[in-house]
């Protein structure tokens, strides 16, 4: 990291309903996948900051969390890792998905934002899908209520839009040295983002059938002799009922989603890997302060 007086450094909190796209906007941002994606809501637990880069300046990414309702301690940390990414941002993105809206977790969001010092850009995502008339008339609304900078139309899935947006955002950005080395793309460890990868497979591979109380635990990260990775997991899960779910007849569930996240995780790190994933039951562990510092949230 040089000491060149022209470089810029910032952070842009994306803030949400879940399902939004803030994950797959922060991805595009960076410019390569730093954050899981998924058609379930949710799926984003911890904070994860991705790095993007924009000519001279270099914002840092915070992929917050779909801010809701929160019952359980888990469904709190959650929520409060949200708002501490908002807090010190240099500009907060707020990411609406026009089509489905979420109104009763938009419209909390949008009070609270209201009162929030930092600077506030509106962006309607998803325009490869979304019509035009209620799009415009959604951004009307939401400008009435919020003093937004800027006003962006998106689709953060085709890239649509991105650049633009880019630009504006970097342009925000105040002046000060990198934080981060010029390669880095985001702030997971190795080991967190192959818990995150696994996980991701479960969504895509259980759909529905998935129990919301599933966590992926990084058991042990080996560098071998021969340049490989062996990497060992476990799946945790609340109830022994569920755990058939996750293995599926003869173990081929567990197997499928084994191969597809070895798959993608060697071509992210570069490595030949090799994962052994195995299910736990574990009654209580979404309230068990271990496993959740395991998976970056905060007690
Ligand atoms: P998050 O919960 O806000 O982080 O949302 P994700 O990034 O995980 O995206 C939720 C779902 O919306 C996924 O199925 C994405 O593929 C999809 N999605 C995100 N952005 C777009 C977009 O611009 N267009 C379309 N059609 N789908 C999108
Ligand atoms: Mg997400």
């Amino acid at each position: 990291m040089s000491s060149n007086p022209t470089q810029k450094c910032g952070v842009v909190a994306v803030i949400g309903p879940p399902n939004a796209g803030k994950s797959t906007l922060v991805n595009q941002l960076v410019g390569q996948k730093v954050a899981i994606t998924s058609a379930k809501a949710q799926t984003t637990r911890a904070r994860m900051l991705g790095i993007a880069l924009h000519d001279e300046t270099q914002m840092i990414l915070v992929d917050t969390p779909g801010i809701f309702s929160p019952r359980r301690k888990l469904d709190r940390a959650m929520v409060s890792a949200a708002w501490d990414g908002a807090s010190a941002a240099d500009a907060v993105v707020l990411l609406v998905d026009p089509i489905k809206q979420r109104r009763h977790e938009l419209i909390p969001l949008v009070e609270a934002l209201e009162k929030r010092p930092e600077r506030k850009i509106l962006v309607l995502n998803k325009v490869d899908k979304a019509k035009k008339e209620p799009l415009l008339a959604l951004a009307q609304e939401l400008g009435e209520t919020i003093d937004f900078a800027e006003v962006f139309f998106v689709s953060a899935l085709t890239g649509d839009g991105v650049p633009e947006m880019k630009t504006a955002l970097a342009g925000m950005m105040p002046e000060g040295p990198w934080h981060y080395p010029e390669d880095q793309v985001s702030d997971a460890s190795e080991r967190l983002l192959a818990t995150e990868i696994t996980r991701e497979q479960l969504y895509a591979q259980l759909h529905e059938e998935l129990p919301y109380d599933t966590a992926v635990r990084p058991e042990s990260y080996t560098q071998r002799e021969d340049g490989s990775v062996e990497i060992r997991q476990q799946i945790v899960v609340a109830r022994d009922s569920q755990k058939p779910i996750v293995l599926g007849k003869g173990g081929q569930r567990i197997k499928a989603i084994g191969e597809a996240a070895r798959a993608e995780l060697s071509e992210l790190l570069g490595q030949k890997v090799h994962l052994f994933l195995h299910v736990k039951v574990s009654e209580g562990w979404a309230e068990d302060k271990e496993v959740f510092e395991e998976i970056g949230l905060d007690w």
